[in-house]
């Protein structure tokens, strides 16, 4: 048993499911209903795979300056990972190494805690207030990093560019960490922000607002600084993370910019007509600006509709933790996949 005292031993994140069979309601990983762009599918099927003989580019240039074009900065600026897991899991290593706790919110995306725990960084959680709302006084504490979503997952709740601003501006001896996830469901990103600070770090994805989360692409916007320490910790660890295809079909996904918004708009319809009908049922939600409602029934319990669902193949998420046991995160599908939720709900509800 002595080998086993030299071990890293961590508590692993736990992703949602990902079940085999195709014939359930799939709402538990906040993927979008609606395929990549049209153009990428022409390019995956044109796609020269003699040339899967090479390794890949790996400054990941297509990519890279399709970014920089679209969001009207330099290709210094950005560093692109193996969906956005990878990019933080490189900015934790990279930024959150004080001795000082990191800071972030009680109630937030789940992997936080289990890369500090990897990489053994101190850390001590801010609790939201009662409407899931950050404290902006708690991120003023001594302290080794500050990370959050925002909006914030799995609450939906936006907070202000000022709010992040605040934050950003008590901190100018860390590196504050902003994981826009869902910021193209109808968020303002605080990406403008990075000209005026060193030490923030804008964190974005492909899985969600873009469509593709097989394709595994994330990446994050800074100052050429703070972008040149995380390819140094990078170029340490793997040099060839991203394939040849994510670079060339995700350079294409970004090119195509109307049916991005075409695809989002219909996103966030499909959630505001959602609101409507939960709250019709009685339900209550913090107002969600992502591709999730975060729900609330007034008898019912969170474990008791979660099974039920789950019994009539609609997978939603639910966690038994602490102030949030009775609430359900349902990601946006399609108009159909949400009526069929929503006559499943009220099926469950009048037993
Ligand atoms: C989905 C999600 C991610 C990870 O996305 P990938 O790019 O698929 O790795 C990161 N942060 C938050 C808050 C998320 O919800």
């Amino acid at each position: 048993m002595s080998w086993e005292n030299n071990i890293r031993k961590v508590v692993p994140y736990v992703p949602g499911e990902q079940p085999v069979r195709k014939d359930i309601i799939k709402l538990n990983t906040n993927e979008n209903p609606y395929p990549p762009a049209p153009g990428v599918e022409k390019l995956l099927q044109d796609f020269d795979w003699d040339a899967l003989r090479l390794y890949p580019d790996t400054k990941a240039t297509v990519l890279v300056e399709e970014l920089a074009a679209r969001y009207q900065i330099k290709p210094s600026n950005i560093f692109v990972g193996v969906g956005s897991d990878d990019v933080l899991a490189m900015a934790f290593l990279t930024f959150f190494n004080s001795e000082k706790p990191i800071l972030f919110p009680d109630i937030t995306y789940s992997f936080y805690d289990v890369w500090a725990d990897l990489y053994r960084i101190p850390y001590k959680l801010c609790p939201l207030d009662e409407e899931f709302k950050m404290v902006a006084e708690d991120y003023k504490q001594e302290n080794g990093g500050i990370i959050f979503p925002n909006p914030n997952a799995p609450t939906g709740v936006l907070e202000t560019v000022e709010m992040v601003e605040e934050i950003v501006k008590a901190n100018p001896d860390v590196v504050v960490i902003v994981d826009e996830a869902y910021i193209d469901f109808g968020g303002v990103s605080c990406l403008p922000l990075i000209e005026k600070y060193e030490n923030l770090l804008v964190v974005q994805t492909f899985s969600k607002s873009r469509s593709m989360a097989g394709m595994r692409i994330g990446f994050a916007m800074g100052n050429e600084k703070l972008i040149g320490y995380l390819n140094d910790t990078k170029f340490s660890f793997n040099s060839y993370t991203m394939n040849m295809t994510s670079q060339v079909l995700g350079a294409e996904a970004v090119r195509d910019n109307d049916y991005f918004m075409e695809c989002n708009a219909k996103v966030m319809a499909t959630r505001e007509r959602t609101k409507v009908r939960l709250k019709e049922l009685g339900f209550t939600f913090p107002d969600s600006k992502t591709n999730f409602i975060f729900a609330k029934h007034e008898s019912r319990s969170g474990a008791e509709i979660f099974e039920a669902l789950k019994e009539r193949n609609i997978y939603i998420r639910h966690w038994n933790k602490p102030r949030i046991a009775d609430y359900l995160r349902i990601s946006i599908g399609t108009d159909e996949q949400m009526d069929k939720l929503i006559e499943a709900l009220k099926e469950i509800l009048a037993q």
